[in-house]
């Protein structure tokens, strides 16, 4: 039976005075990333009047898939980290038939590639020997086991940067120098870039707070768009509707976008970054309690980007990351290796931290210039790129920064105090994920959350909960194999 068909039979027949409060609930969801456009999907399918209003003149936030050099490349997410049937996006994903192209089976946070795919480099375009690169692995891998034991021992909170050093001071045996150090130092960058913030701010307390699904990491070989399109068809969606104001009311909510029109509904979902939200550009009314807002606060927002360089061949070897090591994870940089996962001669830069605030003063040009430079001190010969494409996740005005990270001192529960909802408005996006935050999967599952909470809520109202159907259709259900290449 058609779902629609179900629910109309299952409506009751009201007085007059009950026709009124019958009424569609209606919802406000702010922002078209994967948390606003799951929330919103959701709330639709329950039958509820929905409206997204986004800043941009584009959906998906920060998933971007830019089709500029006539195929797919993602400015932001590429990964799905979790590539298995729990995955929250795997039935989506599976029923598109998208591939997906594994670049580790790990379930660690340090390893979405293998070792053994790693071609490493001095500065002086030396290759480093891959049993060294192996082994150097496996000694960073005993260091971070040595930081839990200090976490273990010390009360206070610090940041993994001096965690490590005093490991370096108990194991001496685990300190290396020269090219061996070297390589531990590129280890280090490669953890900043996941946490998208440098190791003294990153906290010892929570650095491996989040959950990892089983599956590896698989890159999304045709680009995450097709996902948030198929999540986006049939809503309605208000592109270059910029928020600035949000009341809320005993019955309901008043949305104001930037040119001074006025949306109202029964309730909102805030499903903007959580650099939105701490930039104050969207004024709460009232103010939002204090322990909200200072968990916006204090939460961590770190910053990656991409620098995605296309050439007309390709000349670097056939391996999946490339990388430069250096004495500080500042001086390191890696490429990834589109050619492997997609055929087209693609590197992508991708600088963390506060190498990556210094790029983004930069000009496009200036910064691709950046990224090449560093490629040629891996290969001197390496000819000029013929088109690239620069991100700037930490200065754009609808992302400031690229996704969460717990700082030091700071409780990992904060990422729940940002989820909670302050009466009628519910709130979504990565931020609020405590399993799963800086992922697309997590900002999913949150705007799921987040629209249950929301039809619970409103529908308390309306005295109605069998009125609408559960916000997990039959749809959801439905498992289909996901397409990996690799392993
Ligand atoms: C470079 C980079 C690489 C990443 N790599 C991966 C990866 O490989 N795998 C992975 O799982 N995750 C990755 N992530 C993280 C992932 O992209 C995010 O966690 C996820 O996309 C966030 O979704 P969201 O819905 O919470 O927020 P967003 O996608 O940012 O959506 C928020 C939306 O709100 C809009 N908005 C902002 N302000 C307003 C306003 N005032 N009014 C109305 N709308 C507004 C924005 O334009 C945006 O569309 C990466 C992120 C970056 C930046």
């Amino acid at each position: 039976m058609d779902r629609s068909n179900r629910q109309l039979q299952k409506v009751p027949c009201f007085s007059a005075a009950e026709r009124k409060l019958a009424r569609t609930p209606s919802v406000i969801v702010i922002g078209s990333g994967f948390a606003g456009i799951a929330a919103a999907r959701a709330l639709h399918d329950a039958s509820f009047k929905v409206v997204v209003l986004e800043s941009r003149d584009r959906i998906g936030g920060r998933v971007h898939t830019d089709y500029s050099f006539g195929f797919p490349v993602d400015l932001g997410a590429s990964w799905l980290h979790g590539v298995c049937k729990e995955n929250p996006l795997a039935p989506v994903i599976g029923r598109l038939g998208l591939p997906l192209y594994r670049t580790s089976g790990d379930n660690s946070v340090l390893y979405d590639h293998d070792l053994e795919s790693y071609a490493l480099y001095d500065t002086e375009g030396n290759q480093v020997p891959q049993e060294l690169v192996t082994k150097v692995g496996e000694t960073f891998e005993n260091v971070l086991k040595e930081t839990d034991q200090i976490r273990q021992e010390y009360g206070e909170d610090m940041s993994m940067k001096q965690a490590i050093s005093m490991v370096f001071d108990r194991r001496p045996d685990l300190r290396l120098e020269g090219l061996a150090n070297k390589v531990m130092q590129w280890y280090l960058c490669r953890m900043e870039g996941w946490f998208a913030a440098d190791s003294e701010t990153i906290s010892l307390k929570c650095w491996d707070e989040e959950e990892l699904l089983p599956g590896g990491h698989g890159l999304m070989v045709r680009g995450y768009l097709p996902v948030i399109n198929t999540l986006a068809k049939g809503l309605d969606i208000r592109l270059s509707h910029r928020v600035t104001k949000v009341v809320r009311r005993n019955h309901g909510v008043k949305v104001t976008v930037e040119d001074g029109r006025t949306f109202v509904a029964d309730a909102a979902v805030i499903a903007v970054p959580l650099g939105v939200l701490k930039s104050n550009s969207i004024k709460f009314e009232p103010r939002l309690p204090e322990w909200k807002e200072s968990a916006i606060n204090e939460l961590g927002v770190g910053i990656e980007n991409k620098i995605v360089l296309h050439f007309e061949d390709v000349f670097w070897p056939n391996v999946e990351f490339l990388g430069v090591v250096s004495e500080t994870t500042y001086g390191c940089s890696y490429f990834l290796n589109l050619h492997k996962a997609t055929g087209h001669s693609v590197l992508v830069y991708m600088p963390a931290g506060q190498l990556a605030r210094d790029i983004e003063k930069m000009s496009d040009e200036t910064a691709a210039n950046f990224a090449f430079t560093q490629l040629q001190k891996i290969l001197p010969n390496a000819s000029q790129p013929i088109q690239y494409l620069v991100s700037h996740w930490g200065t754009d005005v609808n992302s400031l920064g690229s996704y969460s990270y717990d700082k030091v001192g700071k409780p990992h529960e904060l990422y729940e105090r940002i989820r909670i909802p302050v009466d009628n408005i519910f709130f979504a996006g990565e931020a609020t994920s405590m399993d799963y935050p800086g992922s697309v999967h997590g900002a999913y599952s949150t705007g799921l959350m987040a629209a249950e909470d929301c039809r619970m809520r409103v529908l308390e109202r309306y005295g109605g909960l069998d009125l609408f159907s559960p916000l997990m259709g039959e749809d959801s259900l439905i498992s289909v194999p996901l397409l990996i290449s690799r392993m």
